[in-house]
């Protein structure tokens, strides 16, 4: 039984315990959990319980964050952010004095509740408080970019952040130089030609064994435990997925080592990622993860995860879509219209990267749509249309409007309009941080299901990080969820159950009868 004392959870969680499982010093946690599911055969509708050992290791380990696109808005913001926390720093704005948050990251900044007092009151916890959890401000940062900018002039040139920020920050961050990364310009938009002063040349395979190199240097120069790669460069086109070029993974290595036009940086990295051990996560949306990275990464056993992070509009969609939905009124058109400034906003203008980002888009209502058969015959999807435009005046604050108009009772007809501004950077950076936070913990959780003797490791394909991705990657065969809050419950219930916790019902019976 977990006792409540009015210590951290942690705390908590190191004096009493649940397990009945040997544990060595390394594990924190080895609880029974028992996994209820129900399966519809035809008419039949059948309860199932698997019984199952969750083991968490305790130890997070020094760990390094290797960004693809370090200097760009993200990369820098998500380094200014870090090591802002890390030193509690506050400056001046117009409203007044501000301070570091972690405000927008899920794990770092949202609470879970634990149950309830003795009076029926809900006790929440923060979600950062329920395991043992990598902190961004403990993350070493590094990684690459095709240019050579340095990160304290990039965090200026991004005009994301405060300007006395940027000069408290600007001492720390001046040294550190993104390494030069690979540039393939037939991928990205050629617009972004005159950023490329820091690139690697020769052949397709010395520059993925350069990346390689990098990340073992990385490592070993910090000292680290493990390494997790993240693609927050720009935008690629797709690529085309070809037999023999990318379909296997041995056809995907041999097309590097033959230098094939069609094997983009970003899967060049992925690769590079998967044969270091790394964990590799897609934060843009093209096609990186081709079927040759996704054999690999089961081949080695290492986490990929993506694509794409959902961070302002299709975040909105999708609590907005499965709202509607769920409360039985039928969505039949969402327009979502964008306009950015920032330098994503100048790539995506290109036809090729808009497109990746409007494949990206398109199919985040999907489940939403599929789960109710009153309100839409198979295949019927309300339309769906997505503009991007670059206006270079408003910068990284980026505009979008979107309007929902949905079917109601007897005929009738909602429209619900949204304007939302906000800077692009500051939603990605905390999901940034989510990311590697919980790509992390995936690492050091195993599973043995009741009469089997191998503890289970996730699947390379890491879906439970679709929460914080607008195009979730998932095993193949298994369904695709977008709704938001069906993939926090995912998060929650995941935690709860590494500590042998039951999920959180919302049934709250015990205040519902005398
Ligand atoms: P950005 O243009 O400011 O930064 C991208 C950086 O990547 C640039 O510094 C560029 O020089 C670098 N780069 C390009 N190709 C590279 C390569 N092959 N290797 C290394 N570096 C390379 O863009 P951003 O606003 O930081 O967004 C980054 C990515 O995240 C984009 O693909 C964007 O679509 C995606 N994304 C952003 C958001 C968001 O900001 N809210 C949401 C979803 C997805």
């Amino acid at each position: 039984m977990l006792r409540l004392s009015g210590k951290s959870l942690k705390e908590i969680l190191r004096s009493s315990h649940i397990s009945s499982i040997p544990q060595s010093l390394r594990i924190l946690l080895a609880c029974v959990s028992s996994y209820e599911t129900t399966i519809v055969e035809g008419n039949i509708v059948k309860p199932c319980k698997t019984n199952m050992q969750i083991r968490t290791e305790r130890k997070v380990g020094r760990t390094g964050v290797m960004l693809v696109g370090l200097g760009g808005n993200n990369g820098s913001t998500c380094v200014a952010g870090a090591i802002a926390n890390k030193l509690g720093l506050t400056w001046e704005t117009k409203e007044g004095t501000q301070k570091a948050n972690y405000w927008g990251s899920l794990i770092m900044a949202s609470t879970i509740k634990l149950g309830n007092d003795c009076c029926g009151n809900s006790v929440y916890t923060p979600m950062s408080n329920m395991l043992p959890l990598l902190k961004p401000e403990d993350i070493v940062w590094g990684g690459w970019d095709i240019n050579g900018c340095n990160l304290g002039d990039a965090v200026k040139r991004a005009k994301v952040l405060d300007y006395d920020l940027q000069s408290k920050l600007y001492p720390y961050m001046k040294e550190i130089k993104p390494l030069p990364s690979i540039y393939f310009p037939d991928f990205i938009a050629a617009n972004q030609g005159d950023r490329a002063d820091n690139i690697l040349t020769g052949t397709k395979q010395e520059q993925m064994e350069q990346i390689r190199n990098d990340i073992r240097d990385f490592k070993a120069n910090n000292r680290l435990d493990k390494v997790i790669l993240l693609w927050t460069a720009n935008t690629e086109r797709f690529s085309a997925v070809e037999e023999g070029v990318n379909d296997t993974a041995e056809n995907l290595l041999s097309s590097i080592e033959m230098g094939e036009a069609e094997v983009s940086a970003s899967t060049v990295f992925a690769v590079a990622s998967i044969l270091e051990g790394s964990t590799f996560i897609n934060g843009s949306p093209q096609n990186t993860f081709v079927p040759g990275v996704i054999e690999l990464a089961r081949q080695k056993k290492v986490f990929i995860a993506g694509d794409d992070f959902k961070s302002g509009q299709t975040r909105m969609k999708t609590v907005m879509v499965d709202f509607l939905v769920s409360a039985g009124i039928k969505p039949v058109s969402i327009v979502s219209y964008n306009h950015l400034g920032n330098n994503d906003g100048k790539n995506l203008s290109a036809p090729s990267q808009f497109r990746s980002k409007e494949i990206s888009k398109s199919n985040v209502v999907d489940d939403m749509v599929a789960s109710n058969r009153i309100l839409f015959e198979e295949d019927e999807q309300p339309d769906h249309v997505v503009v991007i435009k670059y206006v270079p005046c408003v910068g990284d604050s980026k505009r979008a409007l979107d309007e929902y108009t949905s079917e109601i009772f007897m005929g009738g007809k909602n429209t619900i309009v949204m304007h939302n501004t906000c800077e692009d950077s500051l939603l990605a950076t905390p999901i940034i941080y989510d990311l590697v936070i919980l790509g992390e913990l995936c690492e050091r959780v195993t599973v043995k299901k009741e009469g089997e003797a191998e503890w289970e490791s996730f699947h390379p394909v890491l879906s439970l990080l679709s929460y914080m991705l607008k195009a979730p990657l998932v095993p193949h065969g298994a369904p695709v969820v977008n709704a938001l809050f069906t993939q926090r419950c995912a998060i929650v219930n995941f935690m709860r159950a590494c500590l042998g916790l039951a999920p959180d019902n919302h049934m709250t019976l015990e205040h519902r009868f005398e």
